[in-house]
């Protein structure tokens, strides 16, 4: 039996877990153009997501007020925390974490939220994002390139869709830059691009739950005639002055808000309760 010390987790070696999408950015050219895109100001508030072995967060920790990181993988968790004491590391999956009690930590700070996401749940931390995005100044993320392209697209084309409506209702998207393969370690299967969400009021105000709804409703018929989704939402197309002959695909983010406040208002009870009249004694 050896009498050493087992080693502490920080200087145990790495082993990478192929299921959180751990692909290291490993190019410091890559990592100067997200510092250059970031524009961090010395008040700010970052919440990085998935610090991994911190190619971001070291960087972070100099130039913003606090950092907070959510990483899933304990081990890594704990290697960050003895190299980043000043940053409040927190090991748990980022998408079972309340990011409402996280952010009201934050004060009045400037949220910015920053992340090279692991591709397997990146749409699905975008959606939740986009969700309570009211408390953030802006988003940055490094994704897959389809992603982004989703993120950006407009009306008409194959990737505009859900995630597009959502993003861009919410939000002013830039794909910023693509960035290859080789850039990261070990290199991902897929193309990457570093893009920017820059959370503004939007337009017309609209229930996401409701918005959701709808478009989960229409792009299930994407190709059919907008007439058949109306249908079934129990809208009128005159009413919402829309073309019932054209595609869902083909319709504006503003046309999508209009579809759900109109499915809102006309499902949801009148909650004025009639009071029975009193007898005159
Ligand atoms: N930011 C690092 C970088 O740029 O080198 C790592 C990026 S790597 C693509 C994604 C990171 O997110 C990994 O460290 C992975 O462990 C972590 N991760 C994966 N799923 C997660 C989840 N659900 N919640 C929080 N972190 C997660």
């Amino acid at each position: 039996m050896s009498g050493s010390t087992p080693p502490s987790a920080r200087s145990r070696p790495f082993r990478r877990r192929k299921r959180f999408g751990q692909h290291f950015l490993t190019d410091a050219a890559t990592v100067e153009r997200v510092f250059a895109a970031l524009r961090l100001a010395q008040g700010d508030h970052v919440v990085e997501i998935g610090p991994g072995t911190g190619a971001l967060t070291g960087r972070l920790v100099e130039e913003a007020a606090a950092v907070t990181a959510v990483e899933i993988d304990n081990s890594l968790a704990e290697r960050l925390r003895h190299r980043f004491p000043g940053a409040r590391i927190i090991a748990a999956d980022a998408l079972r974490t309340c990011w409402r009690d996280l952010l009201a930590a934050a004060g009045d700070s400037r949220i910015r939220l920053v992340g090279n996401l692991p591709y397997n749940v990146a749409t699905r931390i975008l959606a939740q994002w986009l969700d309570g995005a009211e408390r953030v100044f802006d988003m940055h993320f490094m994704l897959q390139a389809e992603v982004a392209a989703r993120l950006t697209a407009r009306p008409g084309g194959k990737a505009y869709g859900r995630l597009s409506v959502l993003a861009q209702h919410r939000c002013r998207v830039e794909r910023l830059f693509d960035v290859p393969a080789a850039s990261f370690s070990p290199p991902p299967k897929v193309h990457s691009a570093f893009v920017r969400l820059q959370v503004a009021p939007a337009a017309t105000p609209c229930d996401l739950e409701t918005l959701g709804h709808v478009l989960r409703v229409c792009f299930a018929q994407r190709r059919k005639k907008l007439a058949r989704a109306l249908k079934s939402l129990h809208c009128d197309a005159k009413a919402l002055e829309l073309d019932p002959q054209v595609r869902p695909e083909e319709l504006s983010v503003g046309d999508f808000v209009a579809i759900a406040n109109h499915y809102r208002e006309a499902s949801v009870p009148t909650t004025r309760q009639t009071v029975p009249e009193r007898p005159v004694p």
